[in-house]
């Protein structure tokens, strides 16, 4: 039963193969036995998933349908969900239960989703490794002793490991896209705005964007589906149709222009995955796409820029955790001070308090217009290079990551080696564009991505260009040994 994709599920609820109920119970079951291996989740929420899945099995009863209906799911712990504990990974929020429930949350509970519990992830969604959450790191089920990527390393490596057929995510520089490429799921970052971030708590106000891990790209349509619309509690929510993504999928990719920018292909890619991508290249010429070679020539300055607006922004959003209103207070503090200093120290990680720093520097007076400013400028180049990009290709493809996933504790003495990884996802982050990473083979048994970029609200194309993919290869279909 745990094998089965979203859309299988649907069908075998519709049929009354099953029940939501008894499929939540296999997977809170198989949950409890494998979980201890990877730590993929803070929180479970069995009685709630219970409840969910028997209302849903009710208004199918009714008569009522749905893809979403009864499918069993778990949230990144940084969509709040009301009741129940929101970390977002940190000793700061352990104490945290949410008084509402995210957008995201609520809509996908409205559709019949049955919510399983909260994954585990980088504190504040900082890192690429998932070795940052105060709740310990998490594991790759395709080897436990590397990493499954990050900061939605806990939704990755339970869909990855068939604990469960998909779950919420969030990408503010890839983390969505880069764990998808290191467990074998298909991951998309939506545009920024097409999903709403209300209750979603914030990194990088500007880069943070919600979206869904799944096996295949079928599986992530539905969920952009249930996710995906205007809010009008989010400011930068777009009011825009949400289109039948799922309608899309089987379009013909006859003349699609796949344009394969020539500065991905540098020194730092792994050869071994530089092939991969050009079989997935090949393949999808088989299915009618015509490849042109683009240049992103200011891509290079995109780590930097990131680096500097990402910190900028978290410092400021982070500055909310003061001990006062909410989440974590030292004991007997001496005065207002001591209560701010010592709270802050002993709630956040080393990682989230580098990031404060950092931001907190860049944003200072004398030193603004020298980093901040010039990042956003730097910003405004590499979404022009898109720009340019789209007038001549319909898709951008190329890696997800430059290499596999590292062994865990590889690159925790050199935050900046961490930082490096992040060089094909951040883009779109700066650009606002919709990115989808899928399966596009193995290296030394662990799995690599292949990235495919599109113009704004183009999520529809992405999804049909991927599920054509999988159609014609079987990668997302391998699963790790003892999962
Ligand atoms: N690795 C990037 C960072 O640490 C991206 C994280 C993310 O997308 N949340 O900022």
């Amino acid at each position: 039963m745990h094998q089965m994709t979203l859309a299988e599920i649907a069908r075998g609820l519709a049929d009354k193969k099953f029940s939501s109920e008894e499929l939540t119970k296999v997977l809170l079951a198989r949950i409890s036995q494998l979980d201890p291996q990877l730590n993929s989740f803070i929180s479970l929420t069995e009685e709630l998933a219970l409840d969910q899945a028997k209302a849903a099995d009710a208004r199918r009863a009714n008569g009522e349908s749905g893809a979403l209906l009864g499918a069993p799911i778990a949230h990144k712990d940084l969509f709040c969900t009301q009741g129940i504990r929101t970390s977002c990974g940190s000793k700061m929020l352990d104490n945290f239960k949410a008084p509402y429930d995210a957008t995201v949350v609520a809509k996908l509970a409205a559709a019949g989703a049955v919510t399983l519990g909260k994954t585990n992830m980088d504190e504040f969604a900082m890192g690429s490794a998932n070795e940052s959450s105060w709740y310990g790191a998490v594991k790759n089920p395709w080897n436990l002793e590397h990493v499954p990527g990050g900061s939605s390393g806990g939704s990755a490596a339970a869909v990855a490991a068939r604990l469960l057929p998909a779950a919420t995510a969030t990408d503010t520089g890839g983390s969505i896209r880069q764990p998808a490429a290191f467990t074998n799921l298909t991951g998309l970052k939506p545009t920024y705005g097409r999903v709403s971030r209300w209750g979603m708590i914030a990194y990088a106000s500007s880069l943070d964007q919600g979206g869904p891990l799944a096996r295949t790209a079928e599986d992530c349509a539905i969920m952009l589906q249930g996710m995906a619309g205007f809010d009008q509690n989010d400011s930068t929510s777009i009011d825009e149709p949400v289109p039948d993504y799922s309608a899309s999928l089987n379009e013909s990719l006859q003349g699609l222009r796949i344009g394969v920018p020539k500065e991905y292909f540098s020194a730092g890619l792994d050869p071994r995955i530089a092939e991969l991508i050009q079989n997935s290249i090949k393949e999808l010429q088989k299915l009618g796409a015509v490849i042109k070679e683009i240049s992103l020539p200011n891509m290079q300055h995109a780590i930097p820029a990131y680096y500097v607006i990402a910190p900028a922004e978290a410092s400021s959003n982070l500055s909310r955790f003061d001990g006062v209103r909410f989440g974590h207070r030292c004991e007997n503090p001496e005065n207002l001070i001591d209560l701010y200093k010592r709270s802050r120290g002993e709630g956040f990680g080393p990682e989230v308090q580098r990031r404060i720093m950092v931001g907190a520097y860049a944003l200072s007076a004398g030193y603004y217009d020298a980093y901040y400013l010039k990042a956003q400028k730097i910003r405004r180049l590499v979404k022009n290079d898109f720009m340019t990009a789209f007038n001549e290709v319909d898709i951008i493809l190329g890696p997800t990551t430059p290499n596999p996933a590292w062994k865990l504790g590889a690159k925790n003495s050199d935050p900046v080696a961490a930082y490096l990884e992040d060089v094909y996802t951040i883009t779109a982050n700066l650009a606002g564009l919709p990115g989808l990473s899928m399966p596009a083979g193995f290296v030394d048994g662990l799995p690599v991505g292949v990235q495919l970029l599109a113009p704004y609200f183009q999520e529809g194309r992405l999804l049909n260009v991927a599920h054509q993919y999988q159609l014609n290869t079987d990668w997302h279909t391998r699963t790790p040994t003892g999962f």
